[in-house]
């Protein structure tokens, strides 16, 4: 389709006209970034005004930054505990928002083991789906073709609850995926998906996994792009190709559905989808019994561009394992967003990982920066938070956030690193989430976390006259799915005495049982995490641990036990003193329902 000259974009030629309006509107904000974020801030705060927390600090109807920044406090998630608990206990009160609260996103961040609760307003589903309309715009200018064939996408629902007050608690996803906005979203070329909307929404994984796989196989030819959501997502997709491909492959030589399929609405879809296809079949199987499955991804989907999964921050462990099975396709990132607010994305999305940036758009929500200090650097004075429109280059901040839906000056907990600018819009290089230790899937387990696992498991020791001296821990990846490695040196008082190997494997479930929720899902509900191993080592280890690192320049003072490791040399140097190694007998417990 020819595109008006006048609806031309900085970004590229736009796709078609649909592209041209999405990057005008990328263009818009990111130009006018400061006067954007004063107008959400004053928008905020005039629907906001009489909510029972702002009125708290005074505001009296200022919608300025300025007395905004001098009377509202900066706050974690433990801050709010009350005024969420109220909420969700049904208090019906403006609190946070004059918007009635819709439901609570349950965020993969923890609080007290738990997943924290996220307030969001309707509204805010609009203000994510035009995030999510800006992506394939961007995608355009630098994959053509895209509207030619489909995306083979792994996506799925998860459990949710609802809180004692009746209101839903589900992941930001999973509301998405079953509001409105997605399920009778209007035919566009360039997003057609194989999986068909029954198969995404079956809240059983299984089978939800299944239908998808099986979709994407008989549409193999034409898949121009394989995505999931994260990293971690996709291959556990690939794992399940593994396990499965024989009763998948079945059902395309028979045309019948396996019979362990029986989610209704699944079986009535595909029921119009799924023909006899031995030709296909046989490919399948011929693909993958074979020993070698580097590359699976483009053999078996062989007009495939780019994969479509978040690689940075914690999903970056899983590079090379996405490489060796895609051949080296290219990784895309797309878009940078959480359960509190959507942030952003990527404007140059075919970008190597190490590279990516996103682009905070200025309309989503009223964006802070607080400087973020080395560690050990502490400041005496009350910091000053930077606006998103004055950021430095270089510089490292924490992003703080306000939002449509009630959170006011709230710590997100990711650390950013400016990198450029878009127009006057900044772009961030995402460097970390703060605090955590651990993570596999979208758990984040944190130090305190694994110290009050290790203390928990400890106590199994006790009768045995055995104690933990040192420990310290890995996110092994290297296997679908990945799982954690703690490595443990003990002080066995008697050795005639010592623990047993089934006391050691108990331990391992006994620091199952204390992670957090999200932990607790992967392992049982999602199994995208493997049962937990301790690796008891040699008595001294953790000492050459030391030495090691004092030769190569940290102080002998301020020598503190990495409580996470993941530089080769160190390792190795680790696994040569294992002497034996445990693992997670059982499941450990987990229901959607929260504990608190
Ligand atoms: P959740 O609260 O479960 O929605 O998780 C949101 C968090 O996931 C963010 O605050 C980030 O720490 C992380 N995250 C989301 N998108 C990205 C991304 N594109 N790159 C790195 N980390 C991300």
């Amino acid at each position: 389709m020819a595109v008006d000259n006048a609806l031309s974009s900085p970004l590229g030629p736009p796709a078609c006209e649909k592209d041209a309006k999405a990057l005008q509107f990328i263009e818009e904000m990111t130009r006018n970034t400061d006067s954007v974020q004063e107008d959400v801030l004053a928008k905020i705060l005039t629907q906001n005004a009489e909510v029972e927390y702002l009125k708290r600090f005074d505001l009296d109807g200022a919608t300025d930054r300025e007395t905004f920044k001098s009377k509202i406090p900066m706050i974690r998630y433990e801050d709010l505990q009350p005024e969420i608990q109220r909420i969700a206990n049904g208090d019906r009160s403006s609190i946070l928002s004059t918007h009635p609260i819709s439901e609570f996103l349950t965020s993969s961040g923890t609080s007290a083991g738990e997943r924290k609760l996220m307030p969001t307003i309707k509204q805010e589903l609009d203000r994510r789906q035009l995030l999510y309309s800006l992506l394939m715009p961007v995608m355009n200018l630098y994959v053509p073709g895209l509207d030619k064939g489909k995306g083979l996408y792994f996506l799925f629902v998860k459990s949710e609850t609802r809180t004692p007050g009746g209101l839903f608690a589900r992941p930001v996803l999973t509301s998405y995926y079953k509001s409105d906005h997605f399920k009778t979203r209007p035919y566009d070329p360039y997003n057609v998906y194989t999986s068909p909307n029954e198969a995404i929404l079956c809240a059983d994984s299984f089978q939800s996994m299944y239908t998808q796989m099986l979709c994407g196989l008989l549409e193999r030819e034409q898949v121009l792009r394989v995505g999931a959501v994260f990293a971690s997502g996709l291959l556990r997709a690939i794992r399940f190709l593994q396990l499965h491909w024989r009763e998948l492959s079945d059902d395309i030589e028979s045309g019948m559905l396996n019979q362990e399929i029986t989610d209704p609405s699944v079986k009535d879809c595909m029921v119009k989808i799924l023909k006899p296809d031995p030709d296909l079949a046989e490919f399948v199987r011929m693909e993958c019994s074979k020993e070698n499955w580097e590359g699976i991804v483009t053999r078996i989907w062989p007009n495939t561009k780019y994969l479509d999964v978040i690689v940075t921050g914690a999903m970056a462990q899983y590079i090379p394992t996405l490489d060796y099975y895609s051949g080296g396709l290219p990784l895309a990132c797309t878009m940078y967003a959480s359960s509190e607010c959507y942030f952003g994305l990527n404007l140059n999305p075919m970008s190597k990982p190490s590279e990516v940036c996103y682009t905070i758009m200025p309309n989503m929500a009223y964006f802070e920066f607080l400087p973020h200090e080395p560690a050990g650097f502490t400041h005496d004075s009350t910091p000053k938070l930077v606006d998103l429109a004055d950021v430095e280059l270089g510089k490292e901040y924490e992003l703080v956030i306000t939002t449509f839906a009630g959170l006011y000056r709230y710590r997100v907990g990711d650390i950013l690193r400016v990198t450029g600018f878009h127009n006057s819009a900044p772009q961030f290089h995402f460097v970390r989430r703060k605090n955590v230790l651990l993570s596999i899937d979208s758990d984040k387990t944190d130090e305190a976390e694994l110290q009050k696992a290790v203390e928990n498991a400890s106590q199994l020791l006790r009768e045995f006259n055995t104690s933990v001296v040192e420990y310290t821990s890995y996110a092994d990846t290297k296997t679908i799915p990945g799982h954690y490695v703690i490595y443990w040196e003990l002080l066995v008082k008697d050795s005639a005495n010592s623990p047993r190997d089934k006391v050691l494997n108990q331990c391992c479930l006994a620091m199952e049982e204390c992670l957090n929720s999200v932990y607790r899902q992967g392992r049982v509900a999602d199994h995208s995490i493997g049962p937990l191993e301790i690796r008891v080592v040699k008595n001294g280890t953790f000492e050459e641990l030391m030495d090691y690192a004092i030769s190569r320049g940290a102080s002998i003072n301020q020598y503190k036990v990495p409580r996470c490791v993941n530089f080769n040399p160190i390792m190795e140097l680790l696994d040569s003193r294992v002497v034996s190694k445990h693992f997670s007998p059982a499941l450990p417990y987990w229901t959607p329902e929260r504990r608190r």
